[in-house]
């Protein structure tokens, strides 16, 4: 399996974001193996957006949430209320949101918390910045991230969970790491995994790539066993860039199947 996440941010509105989310079903059509789809649009259009997807293959997900459920916290949307709309997915701790508004780890653990509580899907974004990178730093970075997001979180399936791999350099930049880097960062935050989450197999917790992802480098990353997905910003609003990656992953997904 395969999983694309498309990550609209605040590039779209609601008449665009119907009209991506109806090329998106035309795009999976007449597949022979279908990759696991979730489309983020931005909150506005997510009632509208799920009129075209319900009952179809494509997921719906949300691109954030507040950590409480209801009261006085103007703004917010809590995950209660994304379910309502027939949300199953969440992104959370994008490192946009840490950069421009603050996020904490603290936050985050809070909003994967709620999320679960919510039965919503998680995907959680972890990576380390430029800097960080060029003093060796992005493995401390990735565990500090993930051993303070899910200190003391209780996870009842690994299904509930992906991790994003998103090197905050490559997010909308066209710059990506080599996938031997991606492959080297997913095994080890498969073993970060195993001891915050020591009810878990972290063989089976999904670890995606995003940053920079397009039509021509997606397959580079989908063909590895150990990718398990696709987190795509920039290319996701752009149908055909959207579609050459779709072609890719089912490329991958019958070649693996004619094994
Ligand atoms: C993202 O939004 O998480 C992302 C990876 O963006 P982009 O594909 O534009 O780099």
């Amino acid at each position: 399996m395969k999983t694309i996440i498309a990550n609209w941010k605040m590039n779209v509105g609601v008449r665009e974001s119907v009209a991506l989310a109806r090329g998106t079903l035309l795009a999976l059509r007449g597949r022979r193996i279908l990759p696991e789809v979730v489309i983020c649009p931005p909150f506005i259009a997510l009632s509208e957006v799920h009129k075209v997807v319900a009952r179809s293959v494509v997921f719906l997900g949300a691109q954030n949430l507040f950590w409480e459920d209801h009261g006085a916290y103007t703004g917010e949307i809590s995950g209660r209320m994304l379910t309502e709309l027939g949300v199953s997915h969440v992104i959370v701790g994008h490192s946009e949101r840490r950069e421009y508004l603050g996020e904490t780890d603290e936050m985050i653990r809070n909003k994967v918390t709620q999320a679960l509580a919510n039965q919503l899907n998680v995907i959680m974004c972890v990576g380390e910045t430029a800097s960080e990178r060029k003093s060796g730093e992005q493995r401390e970075r990735v565990r500090t991230q993930l051993v303070h997001v899910f200190a003391g979180v209780r996870l009842k399936s690994h299904e509930r969970l992906m991790i994003a791999y998103e090197p905050v350099w490559a997010i909308g930049t066209g710059e990506i790491p080599e996938v031997a880097e991606v492959l080297a960062m997913n095994e080890y935050i498969r073993s970060i995994l195993t001891d915050v989450l020591p009810e878990m197999d972290a063989n089976k917790i999904r670890v995606l790539y995003g940053g920079s992802v397009e039509g021509n480098n997606a397959y580079s990353f989908l063909r590895e066993q150990k990718i398990d997905g696709l987190l795509v910003g920039g290319a996701s609003v752009k149908l055909n860039q959207l579609k050459e990656i779709i072609d890719a992953t089912s490329e991958v997904l019958d070649a693996q199947k004619s094994l």
